[in-house]
């Protein structure tokens, strides 16, 4: 089993805002994409064309029509779902070999597909799902958070963030250091009511989604997820963290 480092100052993620994906599979397709050419090597598709397709993806993009319930109005949700980079990821602890690992200066929890046996003990750990099995090449795969992208200094400083948060046409990822209370990602979770998923397990997940903001007075007739008159639910947070809760859960 491998062992962790210290909690690190620094806890590098992505801030995924759930008002304004509009599931538009930009943030999916341009992981692969730098992935592909980038340290991890190819992720590989294998019957793409054919009925049952399947393949290696960092990020997926799902989507929902989520009836109403308690103050949640009916909507139609996007949950784009990647590696959470966990503070105690139960995928790294499992891991007979150390080839899971979490780096100690900034938190980034990588495979390093050398040491990988492709037991698959981190993806049945991983409550979020968030572990991709190469078929092809026998190794555990997962999000790098763009390792070879943040700190590459052959790129333009602009261009030093995860691809998907480059590409995606409505700047709903954002990228930065969750662990400095000042940082925008920071800040920005703070002014939005940010949260993590799935907590109570206690793996302490960095990423950060933002829930939609509520529906104003006479946006169609589902009423005002502010105004629904519904008894405090023990878990504070918005209804919809509770309900992407439960999917992730099934
Ligand atoms: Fe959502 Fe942005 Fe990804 Fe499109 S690129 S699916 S808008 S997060
Ligand atoms: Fe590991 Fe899953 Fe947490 Fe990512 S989300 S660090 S794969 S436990
Ligand atoms: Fe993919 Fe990089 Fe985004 Fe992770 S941070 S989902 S590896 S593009």
């Amino acid at each position: 089993m491998t062992g962790l480092p210290p909690p690190s100052k620094k806890k590098l993620g992505l801030v995924i805002d759930l008002d304004t994906c509009v599931g538009c599979h930009a943030c999916a397709v341009g992981c692969k994409q730098w992935n592909a050419g980038g340290i991890t090597g190819p992720l590989t598709d294998e019957d793409a064309y054919g009925k049952a397709p399947t393949g290696v993806w960092f990020n997926r993009v799902h989507s929902y029509e989520v009836e109403p319930a308690e103050a949640q109005p009916a909507m139609t949700l996007h949950f784009p779902r990647s590696c959470l980079h966990c503070e105690t990821p139960a995928c790294v602890t499992v891991c007979p070999t150390g080839a899971s690992y979490k780096r100690a200066e900034d938190g980034i929890v990588l495979v390093d597909e050398d040491k990988c046996i492709g037991c698959k003990l981190c993806s049945w750990a991983c409550p979020y799902g968030a572990r991709e099995y190469s078929e092809v090449e026998g190794v555990m795969k997962k999000c790098t958070l763009c390792v070879d992208r943040i700190y590459n200094e052959h790129l333009p400083e602009a261009e030093r963030e995860p691809a998907c948060v480059q590409v995606c046409p409505t700047r709903a990822r954002h990228f930065g250091d969750l662990g400095d209370p000042e940082s925008d990602v920071s800040k920005l979770v703070a002014e939005r009511g940010g949260v993590a998923l799935m907590p109570e397990l206690g793996y302490q997940p960095v990423n950060r989604y933002l829930p939609p903001r509520p529906r104003r007075a006479g946006d169609g007739d589902q009423g005002d997820a502010a105004t629904v008159d519904a008894p405090a639910p023990a878990d504070a947070r918005p209804g919809i963290a509770r309900w992407l809760d439960r999917v992730l859960s099934r």
